[in-house]
Order: C-alpha cells, then structure tokens, then sequence
C-alpha cells in the first residue's frame, strides 16, 4: 500500500498493509496481528516527523484514538486528549475555551501522541513545559501505565520514547497542566516585537503562525518533515572558537554552562540553501529544512543530509544529529549511521 499520504514528506514508499487504530484495544490487536504474521509494525501519527528510506516491509498503525476531556482546579486546566488528535487543532480548540500557554507551539505539524516522543518545542516552550502526563499500552501485554512529566524523561527534542519505551509501547492519550495565570513567553528573537504589558494570547498564536507561515514551507505544498537536523549543543571553549572565526554565530548559552548553535545557521554559511541531490532539495529560505522538490527518493534525502553533515564537519568540526526519524525495510534505523555509510561515498550535490 502507498505510503504517500502518510508522511509530509511525501515520499512515495510502499508498506505491506497500513490501518487505523481508533482505540487502545485495537491498537494492540493490529499490533499483534502483525507479530503472528511476524512482520515488523510501526506506529504513525501524521508522519511529520519520519523519513522513508526504502519500502517498509510490514504493518503500518495509524494512531488515530480522539476525545477531549477538560477539568480544572482553582489555578490550572487539566486537558486529557487522545493521541490520535491534530496537535495544531488541540491549540485552537483550547484557545476558544480560553484555555492558554500553549500558543508558541502553534502550527507543529502533527499529532498529540507524537509531541512527548521528541519533547516538540518552539520559540522557548517545549512540551516537557505542558506535559502532566503521557499514558501508554504495553502492545504485548494489552496493560496502560500512566507516565508523569518526569517519568518521560524529557530533554532536547528527546524523552524516554526514543529509548526505554521505543518498542512495544504505543502513546493512547497526553495530559496537560496548564496554569489559569497567562504569562506570555517571548524570549526568542522573532517574538520579541511584542509588548509582554499588553500581548494578548491570540496575538501571540497569530503571531507564530504568521512567522511560521513566512519562514516554513507547508507541506501541503511541498513535501517536508519540518527541521531535518537537532540544534547542535557545544562546550562553550569549542562555541568561542567557532565565534572567533564567524563573529556573527548566533550562540545561546544554556543553564548547564553550554552553547546551542543552530543547525540551520550553519548549513547556510556552508553556502548549502537550495542545494539538490535528485529531487531533495535544502529549503532556499529555512536551510534547516529540507524538502521533496521533484519527486525526490527516501534516498535521495539521505544522500543530502550525508551531504550536509559532511560540509558542517568540516567547516565546524560538529556532527549534526538528524531530529527526522529513519523508517528502513524492516522499521526505525540509526539515522546517523545511515547518513555516515553514504559519506563515505564522495555524494557530489548541485546547486
Ligand atoms: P530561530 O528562532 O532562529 O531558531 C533557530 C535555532 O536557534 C533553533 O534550534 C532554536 O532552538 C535556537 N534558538 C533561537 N533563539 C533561541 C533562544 N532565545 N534560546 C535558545 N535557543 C534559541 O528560527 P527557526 O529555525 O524558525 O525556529 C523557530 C522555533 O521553531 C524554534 O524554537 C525551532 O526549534 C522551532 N521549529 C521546530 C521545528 C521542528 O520541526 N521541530 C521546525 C521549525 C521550527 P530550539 O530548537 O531549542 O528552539
């Protein structure tokens, strides 16, 4: 079946069978369907964040488990959502409710069963921010445990999702905490044309979306998995000696003493904005964005991303870390392998 209209990046790659799960139940049989017929399963929201290799030899599960539950106390909103739900649709809907903080995360595409799994953030919000819990079915034994925001140890576009719980555990519904007391967060640069006196939370949420709108290519359009490579975090020596040759890098110190310099930064003054391999493209606006220009292969993107990583080692001396997800044949792979084994491969790209 064509996997097509399953990832943003429409790729055109093809799994054995694809179906949706609306609840915890069926996510579990759909599961372990597939290991009777022992073949590989993967779990998928919107496909936002995936990049398809190669065809996908076994059994594609939509999360698509709905439902909105609000409570409240006397300071805080309590929102319980299934993981099937859009993530954008989420913020709109709350926003109606006069339910606030979550505005800086507006227009992620997605769902809100993917964001705890790479502790989705913008413009200085993170869902580790948000988060009051995750509750998650262990697939083989059909049991939901509930996480707390701690549980899932969150960091940097990362939690315990991409580790101890990467297999065999499904995400059926998120909640969230969010304080009755709105108090905006502007500290990114692009946000800081607004007043925090007189903001109010719906011109924070247009705001965002308006400069998302600007700066990202919509995948509607053109076919992308939003920021391919992870802001890279340095010591802060190694961050001075990249400032002493490039005056201008963008630095932003972190508590535990380090520097995170941006991925798309770097990309752009290695001179790669609009360079191609087959139908992949870099973004000519956003150089941390790479996009499905023509047709382009899961291959075709790898071989860009090698490409790239190669160029900013080179230049900077810092391996970039893909934050896209690697889907092969027979499920996830080690994205920073694959792209390393095609360096060695002297990948030519045009500009
Ligand atoms: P940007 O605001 O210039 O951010 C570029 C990079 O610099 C990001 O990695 C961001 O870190 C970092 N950065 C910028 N200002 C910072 C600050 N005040 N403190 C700490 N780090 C800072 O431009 P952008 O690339 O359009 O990104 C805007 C926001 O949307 C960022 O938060 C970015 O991560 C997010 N975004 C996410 C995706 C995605 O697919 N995950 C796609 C596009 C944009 P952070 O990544 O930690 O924010």
């Amino acid at each position: 079946m064509d996997l097509r209209s399953f990832n943003t990046f429409a790729l055109n790659g093809k799994a054995r069978e694809i179906h949706s799960a609306t609840s915890r139940d069926e996510l579990v049989s759909l599961w372990q369907m597939a290991k009777s017929k022992n073949l590989p399963a993967l779990l998928l929201g919107e496909g936002s964040n995936v990049l398809f290799v190669n065809n996908f030899d076994g059994i594609v599960i939509l999360n698509r488990i709905t439902g909105l539950t609000i409570t409240q106390s006397p300071h805080e909103w309590f929102v319980h959502v299934g993981a099937g739900e859009n993530w954008h649709q989420l913020i709109v809907e709350l926003m109606e409710r006069g339910i606030h903080g979550m505005e800086n995360l507006a227009l992620i595409p997605g769902t809100v069963g993917a964001a705890p799994i790479q502790n989705t953030g913008a413009y200085g919000v993170e869902m580790k921010d948000v988060c009051n819990y995750v509750d998650v079915v262990d697939l083989d034994r059909g049991e939901q445990h509930r996480l707390s925001a701690f549980d899932c140890k969150f960091s940097y576009r990362d939690s315990i999702f991409k580790h101890e719980l990467r297999n065999d555990y499904a995400i059926v519904s998120v909640g969230f905490k969010l304080n009755k007391l709105w108090k905006p967060i502007l500290t990114y640069r692009d946000l800081a044309t607004l007043d925090v006196e007189v903001v109010t939370p719906k011109k924070l949420f247009e705001t965002v979306c308006g400069i998302r709108r600007s700066k990202l290519p919509d995948p509607a359009k053109i076919g992308n998995a939003g920021s391919f490579f992870k802001a890279s975090t340095v010591a802060k020596e190694f961050a001075d000696q990249i400032k002493d040759r490039y005056p201008d890098c963008p630095e932003y110190h972190q508590i535990d003493g380090t520097v995170k310099i941006a991925a798309g930064w770097m990309i752009d003054r290695c001179n790669l904005k609009g360079s191609r391999f087959g139908g992949a493209a870099v973004h000519d606006e956003h150089a941390v964005v790479l996009v499905n220009k023509n047709n382009a292969t899961g291959e075709d993107i790898v071989n860009l991303a090698s490409f790239i990583h190669k160029a900013v080692l080179d230049e900077f001396g810092v391996s970039l870390e893909p934050e896209v997800r690697f889907i092969g044949t027979n499920g996830e792979m080690n994205a920073i392998e694959a792209i390393r084994r095609r360096e060695s491969s002297s990948i030519q790209c045009t500009s």
